[in-house]
């Protein structure tokens, strides 16, 4: 079994999400499914997909204008939510530390963040791709996990630019984050690969060891696109 999010970041809309669940409703598969939708979508019923956000406000609540807390995603329907994106993390600074409290926020209210790490093109160029790697998981990921955390693998460079990294690339960094997991006593936390999965790459990439299942953009967007990803595996 599988885990296949869908990241929607700043497109679509309520109908656009209905189209996809009702899509989604007939399907067969075994695998989790979660779409992780702007905040304004969430409350729809996500039918046989859970619904995730895709950011969130690292403080409970008060005077932060714009942000939206864990608590509230909860009460709006979210299960899941992503933190440290690769797009927050280059358009709105965020940090390992500043993530951890995001994903510590999120615990604490019931959702299971999706903690995303990945190295950059320069930081690939300088041969630092497990060195980032490495301390992007140790840095972003908080001490009481509770078992409620996935990891999310994606490499910056290769995300909306319809790169992907070798099959070899990959599985040294998921065997990597699998055995840092281990290290850091939550071994067995769901490990995904993320940046250009396609419906003909998804099967392939989930084969590879330690690859736990998929966060998908663009191609989760259409049920034409993410349907077949989503059942390429069992
Ligand atoms: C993403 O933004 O999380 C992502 C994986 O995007 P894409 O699939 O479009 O590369």
């Amino acid at each position: 079994m599988k885990f296949i999010a869908g990241n929607w970041k700043m497109n679509g809309s309520r109908g656009a999400l209905k189209t996809m669940v009702d899509a989604l409703r007939d399907i067969e598969t075994d695998n989790t499914v979660v779409l992780c939708v702007p905040y304004t979508m969430l409350g729809i019923d996500g039918g046989r997909a859970s619904m995730g956000a895709q950011d969130v406000s690292p403080h409970a609540k008060g005077a932060f204008t714009g942000e939206v807390s864990a608590e509230m995603l909860q009460e709006a329907g979210a299960k899941y939510v992503i933190v440290g994106h690769s797009e927050r993390r280059q358009y709105h600074g965020e940090t390992n530390a500043i993530v951890r409290e995001k994903a510590a926020a999120a615990i604490a209210a019931g959702l299971t963040p999706i903690i995303c790490v990945g190295e950059t093109m320069d930081e690939k160029q300088a041969g630092k791709t497990m060195a980032v790697i490495e301390s992007g998981v140790r840095e972003s990921v908080p001490e009481n996990t509770n078992g409620k955390i996935v990891i999310a693998y994606e490499p910056r460079w290769a995300i909306g630019a319809g790169l992907t990294p070798t099959s070899a690339e990959i599985a040294e960094a998921h065997t990597l984050i699998a055995n840092t997991l281990h290290n850091m006593g939550i071994g067995g936390t769901p490990v995904l690969y993320g940046a250009s999965v396609k419906g003909n790459n998804a099967a392939e990439i989930m084969s590879i060891p330690n690859v736990d299942g998929v966060l998908v953009g663009g191609a989760s967007l259409k049920p034409d696109d993410f349907i077949p990803i989503i059942t390429s595996v069992k």
